[in-house]
């Protein structure tokens, strides 16, 4: 290379090489040029050393890092930058000896400051030799590399730290594969779960912790193709040990690329979850024997409630046929027939009520229960209701009064109402024998209300959110009959008018149950209940006002 200062004349010295001719003055100049910069650089210690090893020159950055002033260290020995123990074993001067040999000589390490500390240095030592080859002394640049080597120990320290971590986690066998699906590093939790040492299985194609049908399909190779298109792959598998046996595994493999992208293996994170698995299989199996027993409790007391009718029935049909029998010619008790035939007839009903319960859920549960709406009257359906009930209130000994004095007209399902309201006034003279009961119809905003509150047993709190429930029941079959349906239809029925039901009850002291209906057919204006009202004991279901219907709170 030639400078632009080049005049055509020949280079200054034959070893000169890059350094183009120049004037004796020049080169003065860019010597003192050279010194200066030398001088004021901050970020390396450059010094030169006579053939001795002593300290000739000494610029600021040789200050900054060792800490002497040149006027202390000036004619100092370099030897003094080294550990004792490198001075004792004769360091300095070999590495001095291999300058000479070798015209340069590089290292990385500890080297000791004015006040003591070590720091980690990058060392050149190159031989200056005048043109006869002459040995003028040495050159030195050190370089202050503590920081670098601080962050490169921390970083071998967590990597060293992690590998051990996953050396020996135990509870994850966690392994690379190869681009080709061969293990290659494997921990402790393979071991483990896998059963083969290090030694045996790296090297060894992953395909082989598949059962032979996984394998006769391909699912090995196919989980990595997967791993290695779409990043990942994850499944819950059977898995096999060395001896044969299988466990049910958690797997997760991840393809690990270079920086070019290139595919350089995956990485493998099992667990044994056979545990989980047959815990699992436990409690679905509890949940499949209490959902039989619960069934084989129900058809008992279906069967029992279905036949409880059926005595009475057969009593009154077998004296009817006597009487008909040992009356031929003669004229029939026309009163006390018709006094049987209204008991049979009521049985038949209560069987027929019961039945039409059982097709009501079983329409219920397959999303079949469809309403017929049309604009009727509320009142005179609750009107109608207690008339139809009037005789068994007599019996049962409760005094029912009717609280609907206008009509209250809506677009609902009149059938499926009369059942609602049916539902509730029986339960009412089921519940409230012997007490007065009041049945309410009005209108609250846009919503028709019906109340019926009784003031027989109650509901103990704990029940309340949950008698709306499928075959729920408060209270004991040996004094109650019934299926526990009742509630349950009556709340799908409102639901599906998109309206609630909510009850409000004092043990001992009796019970309100609340429908409250939008009027219109738009089922936009939804009722929804008050937030936890119907998970809040003695609460379940407040009605939004205060209803005065509801017995005390307790
Ligand atoms: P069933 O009356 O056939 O048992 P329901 O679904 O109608 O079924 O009622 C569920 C449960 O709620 C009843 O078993 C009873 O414990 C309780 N219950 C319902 N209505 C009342 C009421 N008016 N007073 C007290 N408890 C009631």
């Amino acid at each position: 290379m030639r400078s632009p200062l080049d005049d055509g004349q020949p280079p200054a010295s034959a070893s000169g090489g890059d350094i183009a001719y120049v004037s004796p003055q020049s080169a003065r100049d860019m010597g003192a040029q050279l010194r200066l910069f030398i001088d004021s650089v901050r970020d390396y210690a450059i010094l030169t050393l006579d053939p001795a090893g002593y300290i000739v020159s000494w610029n600021t950055g040789a200050e900054r890092i060792k800490g002497y002033k040149a006027e202390e260290i000036l004619g100092q020995h370099f030897s003094r930058f080294y550990t004792p123990e490198d001075v004792a074993s004769g360091r300095p001067q070999m590495e001095l000896e291999i300058v000479n040999r070798e015209g340069r000589f590089e290292e990385e390490a500890w080297r000791v400051r004015k006040d003591g500390s070590l720091f980690w240095a990058n060392v050149v030592i190159t031989a200056m030799r005048d043109s006869q080859g002459q040995l003028v002394g040495y050159g030195k640049v050190t370089r202050d590399f503590t920081e670098r080597k601080q962050t490169q120990e921390r970083l071998r320290q967590s990597e060293e730290r992690f590998r051990l971590l996953i050396e020996h986690v135990q509870d994850y066998a966690i392994y690379m594969l190869d681009a080709d699906g061969r293990v290659s590093t494997w921990n402790a939790g393979a071991e483990r779960f896998k059963q083969y040492k290090a030694e045996e299985i790296i090297g060894q194609h992953f395909s082989r912790f598949f059962p032979p049908e996984d394998v006769a399909r391909g699912k090995p190779w196919h989980a990595l193709q997967v791993a290695a298109s779409e990043g990942r792959f994850e499944e819950e598998a059977w898995r096999v040990r060395k001896d044969g046996s299988l466990f049910w595994a958690s797997v997760v493999i991840t393809a690990l690329h270079d920086t070019h992208g290139q595919l350089v293996g995956y990485a493998k994170v099992t667990r044994d979850i056979t545990q989980r698995k047959q815990n699992q299989e436990r409690r679905e199996l509890e949940m499949l024997r209490d959902a039989v027993r619960a069934r084989d409790e129900f058809l008992s007391v279906a069967s029992h409630e279905l036949k409880t009718p059926l005595t009475p029935l057969q009593l009154k049909l077998t004296s009817l046929l006597r009487v008909v029998e040992s009356n031929p010619s003669a004229s029939l008790p026309v009163e006390r027939i018709a006094r049987d035939l209204e008991v049979a007839r009521r049985q038949v009903r209560k069987l027929s009520d019961l039945i039409e319960d059982l097709l009501d859920v079983s329409r219920i549960s397959m999303g079949q229960l469809r309403l017929d709406r049309a604009p009727m009257d509320l009142s005179s359906l609750a009107r109608e209701v207690v008339v139809r009930y009037a005789p068994q209130a007599v019996q049962v000994g409760c005094a029912v009064t009717l609280e609907a004095p206008a009509p209250i007209e809506g677009y609902w399902d009149r059938a499926r109402l009369d059942q609602v309201i049916t539902n509730l006034l029986t339960n009412a003279l089921k519940y409230g024998a012997g007490k007065p009961i009041h049945v309410r119809v009005r209108v609250d905003s846009a919503l028709a209300v019906v109340s019926v509150r009784d003031e027989g047993i109650g509901i103990p709190h704990e029940d309340q959110p949950r008698v709306f429930e499928r075959f729920v029941r408060a209270v004991s079959e040996r004094n109650y009959g019934g299926l526990g349906l009742g509630l349950f239809i009556t709340q799908q029925i409102i639901e599906a008018h998109g309206g609630i039901v909510q009850v409000r009850s004092t043990p001992g002291q009796g019970s309100t149950f609340t429908v409250m209906l939008p009027r219109g057919p738009d089922v936009e204006t939804n009722v929804t209940p008050e937030a936890g009202a119907a998970s809040e004991p003695g609460a379940a279901g407040a009605p939004p006002d205060p209803d005065p219907d509801a017995p005390p709170e307790p």
